[in-house]
């Protein structure tokens, strides 16, 4: 197991929010090797004793649930180094020294991921070291192309085993448990196909706006930010076709086969089969029952540009073409500053033929992705009359006790060498594969930006 990470953007949002907790959660968990050690690095000047003192800040907010003996333990593993990643010799200064392998996760602006990766590769890391970056990987297939190639040329050898894409979703419990649901379950696989399902949902709804990421999120909009990363693997891990085994190679496999499968949407398709919008002043629910809160228009936000025409809500219909999906939707739909926050995939399963009368609602499997409700199925029992009146039952249960958090299990995976909770390279570029024929046909302008209220459920 690698014992020294690499932090490149120590100071920023990603690392005081969750790579920090997520690495108290493990160390609590004692799940951190002996001797572990991070070399954090930023623009800022900062010495040892400032940074721990900022990252013990960050922890007390982000990681309450540590106790404060285990975040002190950690903060003492933090080094800092000030680093400007514009320049080459400033990042290969920071391996200065370094003989064994090493984890260098990029929590930087993704316009840096090129520079410093190339400047990793001239500086030759360990042999056995690892490269994780942070989604978005590339903001076009040209992008992602072009980054992977970087990626396999600084790998050298050791190819994919050292590189980790990361989406922390493939972290959540409830991904996990997605799977095993897929896996485990003689009852689930029969019926898993078009001859019983007749659509399926996956919903990434928000109740939040922008929280201060205005200049990230204008550039990049919904689809860029969630739909083609986070929703796509959830995608593909529900349209698969199982794998003969868990090991990184058959899992990823399958799953870039499922994308693969996804029918490209032809101009006159991307007019019907999607949606755009953004929202207009509104008020967001406040979860605590309170009166919610005033939200400006997206357009009238801080440091937006509304002449971009960025996206807070998108709306996408897939067809995945193979034998045992032919004929089942696959709706996509992502949305911020809605009136509930949703982060769920609802089987919708055809009605039953049957012959009581009284309409039998059709069966529901609701798989909670983030929330309270983990897994939910929705079937019909019967009042005993004669003959007996349909009535709906629901069986729920909640989320599985989840331990780590889904960045701790992320950066297991990277210390530990795991890859499955990786997204490989082809699997990122299908990816952009099945978005990029929508946000062309968005980019000429066929179809038109919606509106909605903040706080509402999206575009009538
Ligand atoms: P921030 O802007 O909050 O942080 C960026 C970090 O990079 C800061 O530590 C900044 O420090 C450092 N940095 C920026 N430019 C340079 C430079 N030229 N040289 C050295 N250091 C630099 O971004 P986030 O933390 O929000 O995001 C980081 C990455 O994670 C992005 O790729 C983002 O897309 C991704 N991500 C973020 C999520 C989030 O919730 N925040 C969620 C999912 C992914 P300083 O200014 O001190 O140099």
């Amino acid at each position: 197991m690698i014992t020294k990470l690499v932090l490149l953007g120590a100071t920023g949002d990603l690392t005081g929010r969750y790579l920090l907790p997520a690495l108290a959660a493990l160390r609590a968990a004692d799940r951190l090797p002996d001797g572990f050690e991070v070399i954090a690095a930023a623009r800022q000047a900062l010495d040892d004793g400032a940074f721990q003192r900022m990252a013990a800040e960050r922890l007390e907010r982000h990681a309450p649930d540590v106790s404060a003996a285990v975040r002190a333990d950690l903060v003492r593993s933090l080094r800092y180094r000030r680093a400007e990643m514009t320049d080459p010799a400033s990042v290969s200064g920071l391996l200065s020294g370094i003989r064994h392998p090493v984890a260098v996760y990029l929590a930087l602006p993704p316009g840096l991921y090129a520079t410093v990766v190339t400047a990793l590769g001239t500086a030759g890391l360990p042999a056995g070291s690892r490269i994780a970056l942070e989604k978005p990987f590339g903001e076009d297939l040209d992008g992602a192309v072009a980054l992977n190639r970087l990626l396999a040329q600084v790998a050298g050898a050791a190819g994919e085993q050292a590189v980790f894409r990361v989406d922390h979703v493939l972290g959540l419990a409830t991904v996990q448990n997605l799977l095993a649901l897929r896996l485990a379950n003689r009852v689930v696989e029969p019926v898993w196909n078009s001859r019983h399902i007749e659509q399926i949902d996956i919903l990434w709804e928000e109740d939040l706006g922008l929280e201060g990421r205005a200049g990230y999120f204008d550039r990049s909009g919904i689809l860029r930010d969630v739909m083609q990363n986070h929703m796509l693997q959830v995608l593909s891990l529900i349209a698969m076709d199982l794998p003969a085994s868990l090991d990184e190679h058959a899992l990823r496999d399958r799953k870039v086969d499922a994308l693969r499968s996804a029918r490209r949407l032809s101009r006159d398709e991307v007019t019907f089969r999607t949606r755009r919008a953004r929202y207009t002043r509104g008020r967001l629910p406040d979860p605590a029952g309170g009166a919610g809160r005033e939200v400006p228009a997206y357009a009238d936000e801080d440091g937006i540009d509304a002449t971009r025409g960025t996206e807070t809500f998108a709306e996408v219909v897939l067809d995945i073409d193979t034998e045992r999906w032919a004929g089942t939707r696959f709706l996509l739909r992502a949305g911020k500053a809605l009136h509930r926050r949703r982060k769920q995939v609802t089987v919708r399963f055809l009605p039953a033929e049957s012959p009581l009368s009284g309409g039998a609602a059709a069966n529901e499997l609701r798989i909670g992705l983030d929330g309270p409700e983990d897994l939910a199925l929705q079937l019909t029992g019967g009042v005993p009359l004669n003959p007996p009146r349909p009535v709906p039952v629901t069986l729920s249960a909640p989320p599985p006790a989840t331990g780590l958090p889904a960045y701790g299990r992320v950066l297991l995976d990277i210390l530990s060498g795991g890859s499955t909770l990786s997204v490989r390279g082809d699997e990122a570029e299908e990816a952009w594969r099945v978005m990029t024929p929508v946000l062309t046909a968005w980019q000429a302008g066929l179809v038109p930006l919606e509106e909605y209220a903040a706080g509402s459920a999206g575009p009538p």
